[in-house]
């Protein structure tokens, strides 16, 4: 497999314009339009190009169809104290994360801590997202998250998919460092990754893969045929557990629902997410919290590095991958660049020149 043509380099802010203008035109305000592109283009800044301006495409076919709703409210469904329930309604993740959040840090403040179940919003990308606005709140977050669409991570000892791509995020606050923000997709890389390596033309290291009759692949195009393949779960047993857990805590605990027979809608990804809120003054531990993460941090990044290898805290590789590209510009393959283009097309907006 290759990929002829050279990727498209384009800076964050030109990107950014012509995202917001994709989504404006589907009817957003400006607001939400500024938002949606603020975080698609924050995710490719940070490496994560599976869940950046890729996933544009996808948004815009989903609002046509109806699965995903411009403009939407978050509906308070209970709120009680510390807990507050509510549902997005399919409107953009974007923004009603942001909303979630921005309650929950109000009430962590308050009571010390917030158990915040949001169902029902339409993609909320990043997850790192979440726990960097509670961080710049000076907040520490634990957030779990499902997905409502094709399952496509296979069970540890199963050979198809039954549950999708399961993130969880923590966020904690290091004194005198940059905080470690842990982020991640229960399966063994996120779908965007392989829908990233199909776009490039290249084969993924073997271990992620299995091909609709269960048997191992490096072949991304596997995800992209009817029957499909499945992901495999990270950490076989152990990563399998945790994204159970994932799906039950946010689909169900959070107000949400799971995946079981029901088949999911095509024109839609919902994400359900409980986020856990804690201000640490509040506990009581803000200073043991200080000193100790600190410590423990500077402590750990100290192990003498394997050869080849560095040793970095989860967040580090996000921070510096944003540094290299606000500086140097994304890279965008060409089969993401032309899909894009055709995105904005079904709604009257031309793509930058390349
Ligand atoms: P990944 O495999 O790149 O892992 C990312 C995490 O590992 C980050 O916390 C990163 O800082 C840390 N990390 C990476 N290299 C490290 C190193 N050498 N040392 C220490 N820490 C290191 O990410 P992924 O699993 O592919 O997930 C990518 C993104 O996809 C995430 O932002 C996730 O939230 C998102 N996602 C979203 C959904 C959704 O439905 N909204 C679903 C799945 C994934």
């Amino acid at each position: 497999m290759s990929s002829a043509a050279a990727p498209v380099i384009i800076h964050a802010e030109p990107l950014g314009r012509f995202v917001q203008a994709v989504v404006a035109a589907g009817g957003s305000a400006a607001a939400e339009a500024e938002a949606v592109a603020h975080n698609l283009v924050e995710a490719n800044l940070t490496g994560h190009d599976s869940h950046g301006v890729g996933m544009l495409p996808r948004y815009v076919d989903n609002l046509l169809a109806g699965g995903l709703v411009a403009n939407q409210r978050l509906r308070v469904v209970a709120e009680q104290g510390s807990l507050l329930t509510l549902d997005g309604q399919a409107g953009y993740g974007q923004v009603m994360g942001r909303r979630a959040m921005e309650r929950g840090i109000a009430l962590a403040r308050t009571h010390g801590v917030a158990v915040v179940g949001l169902a029902n919003s339409h993609h909320l990308g990043r997850i790192g997202a979440w726990a960097e606005q509670c961080l710049a709140a000076g907040l520490v977050s634990i957030h779990f998250v499902n997905v409502i669409s094709e399952p496509i991570v296979a069970p540890f000892g199963g050979s198809d998919g039954r549950f999708v791509t399961n993130p969880m995020c923590v966020g904690i606050p290091i004194e005198g460092r940059e905080p470690l923000v842990l982020d991640f997709a229960t399966s063994r890389v996120a779908m965007g990754k392989v829908r990233v390596a199909h776009n490039k033309g290249e084969a993924l290291a073997p271990g992620i893969l299995i091909d609709e009759q269960g048997r191992p692949s490096t072949d991304p195009g596997v995800m992209f045929r009817d029957p499909h393949g499945a992901l495999l779960p990270l950490g076989e047993h152990k990563g399998y557990g945790l994204a159970v857990a994932c799906e039950i805590l946010a689909g169900a605990l959070a107000g949400g629902s799971t995946l079981h027979h029901a088949k999911p809608s095509p024109d839609s990804i919902i994400n359900n997410m409980l986020s856990l809120i804690v201000d640490p003054a509040r506990l009581g531990t803000a200073a043991r919290l200080a000193s100790e993460a600190r410590a423990f941090a500077d402590w750990v990044t100290a192990s003498p590095p394997a050869p080849g290898q560095r040793v970095l805290l989860p967040g580090d590789p996000e921070r510096a991958w944003r540094r290299q590209r606000q500086a140097d510009g994304i890279p965008i393959d060409a089969t993401t660049w032309a899909q894009l283009g055709a995105a904005a097309a079904k709604l009257g907006v031309s793509a930058p020149a390349a």
